[in-house]
């Protein structure tokens, strides 16, 4: 059974961006530029913002965050986007979500500028993604589109079962492994709550993508032996023998379904860190394009 590492690998994405970003540092002055629209005060985003910050740091991407109140108006985001939209040395922008709920999530990101949407969730871009062109992908598939390329997992007339079908998971997600592309070429089957017989359906997977939300849902039995098998979930599940208090988990049983999986991607160390990297390789690839590099 192969671990799919991808802490491992987005340290070595991360190495790679920081020599990239070292070069355009040395021969143009430049490095690029992040910022974050922070609405309110959640905690789980101001985590997720924080995150992002020190990620930058750490391969010297400029970042900053912008940050509203908990009572913003629509218009006080808008306003903030119109700023860095038209300020030519922010490369790319991300807005945290969940907005607070007067706030309309699709008029917001229509109006990041496509080029800045280094998340990747711009109508545009997701268009884009869609008829197979160059484009910024939402950053978990892309994520793990890199992950299955640097593993040289074969995607081609496989079996793909994607369960889950959000906007920045399961759906692009499905979308990536049925292009006509490496990887890709996968014969894609989604799954969502309103899917019947989803267990023998993930039992007939050769590469099986869980992104349901569902702490441990997929045992072993929903797992065919020698699939491939990625766990997209992160639950916070009390641990009061850790030090923290808490560990994490995923939306596979991963000690029994790694025992019959060819490959397979932990909690944590699999999916999240390659999440958090993809961003980054998303605001370098917005420098690049901006800057004509
Ligand atoms: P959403 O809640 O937006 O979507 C969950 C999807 O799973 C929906 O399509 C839903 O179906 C489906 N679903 C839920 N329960 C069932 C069930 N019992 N049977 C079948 N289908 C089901 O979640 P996200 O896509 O945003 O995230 C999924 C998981 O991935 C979460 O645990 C999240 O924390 C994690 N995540 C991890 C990231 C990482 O970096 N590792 C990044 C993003 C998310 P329906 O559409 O019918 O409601």
């Amino acid at each position: 059974m192969i671990l799919i590492d991808g802490k491992k690998t987005a340290e070595k994405i991360k190495a790679e961006i920081k020599a990239e970003v070292a070069g355009f540092i040395d021969t143009h002055d430049k490095a690029p530029h992040l910022a974050a629209i922070l609405v309110g005060e959640d905690p789980a985003s101001e985590t997720y913002v924080a995150h992002k910050e020190k990620d930058c740091k750490s391969v010297g991407i400029t970042s900053s965050i912008y940050r509203l109140g908990k009572n913003a108006s629509e218009k006080d985001v808008l306003d903030t986007i119109d700023f860095i939209n038209n300020d030519e040395d922010i490369h790319g922008v991300i807005c945290q979500l969940p907005l607070p709920e007067n706030i309309d999530v699709n008029r917001i990101i229509a109006h990041i500028d496509p080029r800045k949407d280094v998340d990747g969730f711009h109508p545009v871009n997701l268009g884009n993604m869609m008829l197979g062109n160059s484009t910024f992908l939402p950053a978990t598939p892309y994520g793990i589109m890199e992950l299955l390329k640097r593993y040289k997992i074969e995607t081609a007339g496989k079996h793909c079962v994607v369960l889950g079908r959000s906007n920045i998971v399961g759906t692009p997600m499905s979308i990536l492994m049925s292009r006509k592309a490496n990887p890709g070429n996968a014969t894609v089957t989604m799954c969502h709550s309103r899917s019947k017989d989803l267990k023998e359906i993930a039992a007939s997977a050769d590469i099986l993508i869980a992104a349901l939300g569902q702490a441990e849902f997929v045992s072993a039995d929903m797992v065919k032996k020698g699939a491939v098998v990625i766990d997209v979930g992160i639950h916070r599940v009390e641990a009061p023998n850790t030090k923290s208090g808490f560990r994490l988990i995923g939306d596979v049983k991963f000690e029994e379904v790694a025992k019959k999986a060819a490959a397979i991607t932990p909690v944590p160390g699999g999916v999240g860190p390659m999440t958090r990297v993809a961003l980054l390789l998303n605001t370098l690839t917005a420098f690049k394009a901006l800057k004509g590099k």
